[in-house]
């Protein structure tokens, strides 16, 4: 597997799906990019060590809009205001489609990485925290997908290597936002213990 010179060993990519997601009543839609995630999602990525946060939607409108937002903290007069952000979302890329994704993070690895869903509900295909820090560790490469609206569309979960287990409160309240979860599961998976 290559390696990203200077880079630490664990090679992790994660992605934030737009399209296809899933509605209240299961039907395939597509979301809005937010504002929040973009910046939220970034400054969590770059903390944990992230390579590349992608930001996937197929519409042109979003995508245009994604990259005015980036221009602004990457170039623009964000990225003298506020050095710090400019560097969380320096780890920013906007892809259309999962493939997508999925093509570059092989070519930048230089090997298929393990495609590891998330999800608020149990799923079969359950993969441990300690078993996937474990292969992170060992320098798997591994790519995390996380949805919006009301979760990943099956034709997306269907394509996963395994998921991640829900992250669960006490009781049966479960609504996280997809900023919490993704902190909360980078830290699962890559926080230090000490
Ligand atoms: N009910 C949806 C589901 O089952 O995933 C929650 C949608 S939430 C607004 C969007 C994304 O945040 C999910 O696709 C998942 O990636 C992540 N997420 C939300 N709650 C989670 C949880 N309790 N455990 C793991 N991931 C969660």
């Amino acid at each position: 597997v290559s390696r990203i010179e200077g880079q630490n060993s664990i090679c992790i990519d994660l992605a934030l799906i737009h399209h296809p997601v899933c509605n209240r009543v299961g039907e395939i839609i597509g979301s809005a990019v937010t504002n929040l995630d973009l910046h939220d999602i970034a400054r969590a990525g770059r903390t944990f060590g992230v390579d590349t946060y992608s930001v996937v939607t197929p519409y042109e409108d979003q995508v245009v809009l994604v990259q005015e937002i980036l221009d602004h903290w990457l170039t623009g007069y964000g990225a003298s205001r506020n050095p710090d952000r400019k560097e969380a979302l320096s780890i920013v890329d906007i892809r259309r489609d999962f493939d997508e994704v999925l093509d570059a993070a092989t070519e930048k690895w230089g090997v298929r990485p393990t495609v590891l869903a998330t999800c608020a509900r149990l799923r079969p295909d359950t993969l441990q925290y300690e078993q996937a820090r474990q292969r992170l560790e060992q320098g798997e490469p591994m790519l995390l997908l996380f949805g919006t609206a009301w979760g990943l569309a099956p034709e997306i979960l269907s394509r996963v290597d395994g998921t991640l287990p829900p992250v669960l409160g006490h009781g049966t309240y479960n609504h996280l936002s997809v900023r919490s979860a993704v902190s909360i599961i980078l830290d699962r998976l890559l926080g230090n213990r000490d």
